[in-house]
């Protein structure tokens, strides 16, 4: 049996240089709230994101659920579903109504040619997802919000140093919420950022995270618990040094991928908007079955007797899971259904050699009937 291929592999900085970065936490023993680590993560990635403000997290979910509570919203949210649980449960947690709108088939981000019939006098905001890292049309979505006056949180979990027009993601809307789980393109072990525009959200955002606490005396706002602690922003540090190099590692993989996987019958890949500079986070796959001859679930199959993890990454909908039972119509978005029926997402991470990319094109291209 060859060697076992994951799905992803989390990256990680050498054993000694992540040594070398928390050995002062043995001297001033400041592990979490806030210390030097986190100060110093916040602030270079306020420079590598160019952005004004970023808020750092315990994980990606805490960011989104905390940004929508700082909004101080009421009413629906226009959301898509072909998302991570994350994004829908961020919503409903904070007693807001996800109104699910379709997806586009081309980068599966929301079909801005639906939204502004979902538009009602609840509409509070729209909540987009930048999906495999292709930027949604963040123009449209603006004209848009700007017409209805609407807030705009994108979950830009999967879009971590990808630009568009030469702006990073993180400068679009009223905030950008990312993930840095250690499976994302960058990570923290577990970790999430905000990056917003408005100061006084801003100020929200640090209470929210610290139990609500204004000062010594002054607890101001029912707050959670959600602060980054010094490990993780250490682990931060270190990996944003080999950000770049490892966006270039995984630009060679998909290349490879694409070599072999382009223009076969019956798979669509991935395809970014025009001046979208991608991240290369994720390779998925959509298997037209009555093209390719095998379905999605089969080539899974096939793949994981060949030792070759992948992922039916969405899927299943957010509108269809057991929880919201009844409550949504997974036909009011067709072509998410359609898509998350289909996709398969390929083993990808910068290490990944193209020795095992060739193995798995060629188990994927071995399914064809
Ligand atoms: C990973 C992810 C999240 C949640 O991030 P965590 O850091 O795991 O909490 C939210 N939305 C999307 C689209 C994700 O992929």
């Amino acid at each position: 049996m060859s060697d076992r291929i994951n799905v992803t592999r989390s990256s990680m900085p050498e054993l000694d240089e992540y040594v070398e970065e928390i050995k002062d936490l043995w001297q001033t023993r400041w592990l979490t709230n806030m210390g030097t680590k986190h100060v110093q993560l916040q602030q270079k990635l306020q420079e590598y994101l160019e952005v004004a403000s970023v808020e750092l997290f315990t994980n990606g979910h805490m960011a989104l659920e905390l940004t929508l509570q700082a909004m101080d919203l009421q009413g629906e949210v226009i959301t898509t579903p072909f998302t991570f649980a994350s994004t829908t449960h961020a919503i409903i947690r904070n007693g807001l109504e996800p109104v699910f709108c379709d997806i586009n088939d081309k980068d599966y981000t929301i079909d801005v040619s639906k939204i502004e019939d979902l538009i009602t006098e609840r509409t509070c905001a729209i909540l987009p997802v930048h999906v495999y890292g292709n930027v949604c049309d963040v123009e449209e979505i603006e004209r848009i919000a700007g017409q209805y006056h609407l807030k705009v949180l994108y979950d830009a979990a999967h879009a971590f140093g990808v630009r568009y027009k030469g702006k990073t993601v993180g400068q679009f809307g009223d905030a950008s919420c990312f993930s840095f789980h250690a499976t994302k393109v960058f990570h923290t072990i577990e970790g999430g950022a905000c990056c917003y525009q408005d100061p006084v959200l801003g100020k929200i955002l640090y209470q929210l995270k610290n139990f609500g606490i204004r000062d010594e005396d002054t607890v101001e706002g029912v707050g959670a618990n959600a602060k980054m602690n010094e490990f993780c922003a250490a682990m931060g540090i270190c990996n944003l040094k080999h950000a770049d190099e490892n966006r270039e590692k995984r630009r060679k993989v998909v290349e490879r991928y694409r070599e072999q996987l382009e223009g076969v019958e019956g798979l669509q890949l991935n395809r970014n908007r025009k001046e979208v500079y991608s991240n290369y986070a994720y390779f998925p796959v959509i298997i037209d079955e009555t093209k390719f001859g095998a379905d999605r679930n089969e080539v899974k199959e096939a793949l994981a007797r060949q030792n070759i993890g992948v992922r039916k990454y969405f899927y299943p909908l957010t509108n269809t899971f057991e929880c919201f039972h009844g409550k949504f119509n997974v036909d009011d978005t067709p072509t998410a259904k359609k898509i998350s029926q289909r996709v398969l997402t390929l083993p990808l991470y910068a290490d990944l050699d193209f020795h095992d990319v060739d193995r798995i094109c060629k188990a994927v291209i071995q399914c064809r009937r």
